[in-house]
């Protein structure tokens, strides 16, 4: 059995195609343009990289951006007022911290200080607890991404069984509450977990989230399970030349697609999905704050 791939460079395509006609619907019959604001903090060439692409495809998608690149040495308090004025821009419907932060600064206090609507990233402890509790929030892009895939492959998930490998606050966590909330039976899995192997053997879907490269082989994979790999990790690729890399997941993509049903692919998997549901929380924002229904199918 060879699995099919499930192309997320091309379904962010459609998210994104969806997004800008909503926001072409929004300008003509509302006369509104949502506006999304990234805060960078220092110089992490990561990150740098991060934001100038999400700036780009926001414009991309008709939207405004707004980007606030802060010094590396910038004090608590600063940015703490440079959130204080987007949370009071009307302009402004969406802003997105970007992580990791220097270390002298407080993430969670910082991601506390952003208004809960507009808190795109869905790290706001408001959103946490309201996903957590089956409410309408704003839901993290990464784990909002990966259920998008998974709805569309399968239409419904309920009563399927779900590991979650992985328990961030940023994937693992939310992932599996959003899973839930689609009537999964859910495990999550990490590093204490006893026969790891066993546990992901018994799973219609897998959702690898670990950091690990290309850690859960093919045979821990039942025959025609989903497998989304969440996992970017660079690896040496003196074949390629000296001082290449490569890209992998945390799956081992040959030998798990000979025996899932479907698998996402890294690159072009999970990652292309995490802007494209900025984008689409960003529009989503923009509906609640002025009393619009929210378009179908960009939302958990
Ligand atoms: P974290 O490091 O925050 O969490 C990793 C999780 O994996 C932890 O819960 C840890 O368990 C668990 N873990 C570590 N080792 C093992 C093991 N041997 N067996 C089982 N579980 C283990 O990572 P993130 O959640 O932030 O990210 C996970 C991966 O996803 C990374 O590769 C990251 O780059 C990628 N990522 C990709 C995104 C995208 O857009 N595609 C966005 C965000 C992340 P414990 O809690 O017990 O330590």
């Amino acid at each position: 059995m060879s699995a099919q791939v499930i192309d997320g460079k091309a379904f962010a395509a459609k998210v994104r195609a969806q997004v800008a006609t909503e926001v072409g619907k929004l300008a003509t019959e509302h006369d509104l343009v949502p506006g999304l604001a990234v805060v960078l903090v220092g110089e992490d060439p990561a990150s740098q990289v991060y934001v100038r692409s999400k700036g780009k495809m926001t414009v991309e998608v008709g939207m405004k951006s707004v980007e606030h690149r802060l010094d590396d040495d910038t004090t608590e308090a600063a940015l703490l007022d440079v959130i204080k004025s987007l949370n009071e821009d009307p302009t402004i419907h969406g802003i997105l911290v970007q992580l990791p932060l220097p270390k002298h600064l407080n993430e969670d206090l910082v991601i506390g200080s952003i208004d809960p609507a507009k808190d795109v990233d869905g790290f706001h402890i408001s959103n946490v607890g309201l996903l957590g509790t089956g409410q309408k929030s704003m839901v993290p892009c990464t784990p909002l991404g990966c259920l998008m895939m998974l709805r569309d492959h399968h239409g419904s998930l309920s009563g399927m069984d779900a590991v979650v490998i992985g328990r961030s606050n940023i994937v693992g966590k939310p992932m599996a509450q959003l899973l839930l909330g689609d009537s999964c039976t859910v495990t999550i899995a990490h590093s204490r977990t006893k026969d790891l192997p066993d546990v992901v053997r018994r799973a219609d879907i897998v959702v690898a989230a670990v950091g690990r490269p290309e850690m859960v082989p093919g045979d821990w994979i039942k025959p025609g399970a989903t497998v989304i790999d969440v996992g970017i990790n660079r690896l040496d690729a003196p074949e390629k030349g000296e001082g290449k890399t490569r890209l992998v997941g945390d799956v081992h993509y040959e030998s798990a697609a000979a025996v899932a049903g479907a698998i996402t692919p890294v690159p072009g998997g999970v990652g292309p999905m995490t802007i494209a549901c900025l984008l689409a929380n960003t529009l989503t924002a923009c509906c609640r704050a002025n009393g619009l229904p929210e378009p179908e199918g960009l939302t958990a």
